[in-house]
C-alpha cells in the first residue's frame, strides 16, 4: 500500500503521476521483463496469469542487476546493442510495469540510461535532476518506483564534466533562484571534495563525492527508502558514466 505519511512522496505523486494511477501494479507482479534479456531468458516460459513457480527462478539479487547493467554498457559502448521488437514490447506493457531499476542520474543529454545502460521498454524507471542530487521530487519518483512498481536497485549515476557540478563549485553567481537551488545541493560536495581531493581534479573529484552525498541522501531524507534498504530489498549503487569512454564504472 501506499504510504501517505511521506511528504516527499506525495509531492512526487502530485507531479510526477497524476495520470498514472491506473498502471500501478502490485510490487510481487511477475516480472514479464528481464533487464537486457541476460536473467530471464527466452526459454523460460512465463504465464500471463499465474507466476512461474518461485523455486525456478526467483528474483534476481542486485549484483546479478546491476552486472546486467554493465553487460548493456558494454554493448552500448562496442556499438553493438541487443535486436528488440519494440512493438511487442509497447504492447506486453500496455498495463503494467515492474522495471527492476531506478536510475537517479543528470539530465545532461549524453547520457540517456536506456542507450548507455542497452536496456529497453519497461526495463528502467528513470529519475533526471541536472546534477543528480535528491530532491523531493526525485525522492517521491523513487519511493514510488520502490514502493508501488518493485524496484529493487537505484542506481545513482554522476558524470565526466557534469555541468551542474562545474557551476556549483566555481562559486560564480547563477542567473535564477531556481538555478540557486539546483546547485545548492552540490556545494556541499564541493566543499568536501576541496578539503580532500588532493592530486585528483576538484570538479571530478566533487562529481564523484556528490554521488556519494546523494546516495547517502536518499536513505537519510525518505523513510521508504531507507526501511526497505534496511529490509535487505532495496540495493543503492553509486556509479560514473565516462563521457570519453561510455564506460560506467560502480563507486559503491
Ligand atoms: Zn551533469
Amino acid at each position: 500500500m501506499l504510504r501517505k505519511n511521506s511528504p516527499s512522496l506525495k509531492r512526487g505523486l502530485a507531479h510526477s503521476f497524476r495520470n498514472l494511477r491506473s498502471s500501478l501494479v502490485p510490487t510481487n507482479e511477475l516480472w514479464r521483463y528481464d533487464i537486457g534479456n541476460l536473467i530471464y531468458h527466452s526459454n523460460i516460459v512465463i504465464s500471463d496469469k499465474t507466476p512461474s513457480t518461485p523455486k525456478n527462478i526467483g528474483s534476481p539479487s542486485a549484483e546479478q542487476i546491476w552486472n546486467s547493467l554493465i553487460e548493456g554498457n558494454k554493448r552500448f559502448v562496442a556499438g553493438k546493442p541487443l535486436a528488440r521488437d519494440i512493438v511487442s514490447q509497447r504492447r506486453s506493457l500496455e498495463k503494467t510495469q515492474n522495471p527492476p531499476v531506478s536510475v537517479l542520474s543528470c539530465s545532461d543529454s549524453r547520457l540517456p540510461s536506456e542507450a548507455i545502460f542497452d536496456q529497453g521498454l519497461g526495463d528502467l524507471f528513470v529519475v533526471r535532476i541536472a546534477g543528480n542530487s535528491a530532491d523531493p521530487m526525485g525522492l517521491g519518483s523513487l519511493e514510488f518506483a520502490v514502493e508501488q512498481l518493485g524496484t529493487r536497485v537505484i542506481v545513482v549515476l554522476g558524470h565526466q564534466r557534469c555541468g551542474g557540478v562545474t557551476a556549483a563549485c566555481s562559486g560564480k553567481k547563477v542567473a535564477s533562484p531556481n538555478l540557486k537551488k539546483l546547485i545548492q545541493p552540490i556545494m556541499e560536495s564541493c566543499r568536501i571534495a576541496e578539503e580532500k581531493h588532493g592530486s585528483e581534479d576538484l570538479v571530478d573529484f566533487a562529481i564523484k563525492t556528490h554521488v556519494h552525498k546523494t546516495s547517502n541522501d536518499l536513505l537519510a531524507r525518505s523513510e521508504i527508502l531507507k526501511r526497505t534498504h534496511d529490509a535487505g530489498k532495496l540495493s543503492i549503487i553509486g556509479a560514473y558514466y565516462s563521457l570519453d569512454s561510455g564506460i560506467v564504472t560502480r563507486l559503491r
